[in-house]
């Protein structure tokens, strides 16, 4: 069955932090992050984030590869409690247009053992 909004399941694969796009970060965000590792959000700030071309708001950093700083060798969110509302609005709120085979493609190997997980990038 083709992948749609309402048969949507996320496999966990990671794929959808990977690659070109960007995490924005809210304050709230920032904040929840910073508390789950157990570090001031001034040096999560440092950290972690980087400041957007136009110079309104915060993103997470990539990995060298293009991935989010958050995202594990094994797919899985080094945040996952406390990822930002970007990420937990994927893709009911926002998505783009094939982000459908992105996650039937990325994820047929996983689809024996479904898990949450991550999400994506704008
Ligand atoms: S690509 Fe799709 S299935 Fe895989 S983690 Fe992202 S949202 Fe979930
Ligand atoms: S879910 Fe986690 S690893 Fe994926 S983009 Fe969001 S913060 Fe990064």
């Amino acid at each position: 069955m083709k992948t749609s909004l309402k048969t949507f399941t996320c496999w966990g694969c990671g794929n959808c932090c990977r690659g070109d796009g960007y995490v924005q970060v809210t304050d709230a965000d920032t904040a929840s992050m910073a508390a789950l590792l157990a570090i001031s959000v001034e040096t999560f700030t440092e950290r972690y984030t980087v400041l957007k071309r136009n110079r309104r708001g915060l993103t997470l950093r990539d990995q060298a590869d293009g991935a989010c700083i958050f995202l594990k060798a094994d797919g899985a969110c080094a945040v996952y409690e406390a990822r930002p509302q970007q990420c937990r609005d994927f893709p009911y709120k926002w998505n783009y247009p094939g982000w459908e085979n992105l996650c039937e493609n990325s994820c047929s190997l996983e689809k024996e053992k479904p898990k949450s997980n991550a999400t994506p990038r704008e």
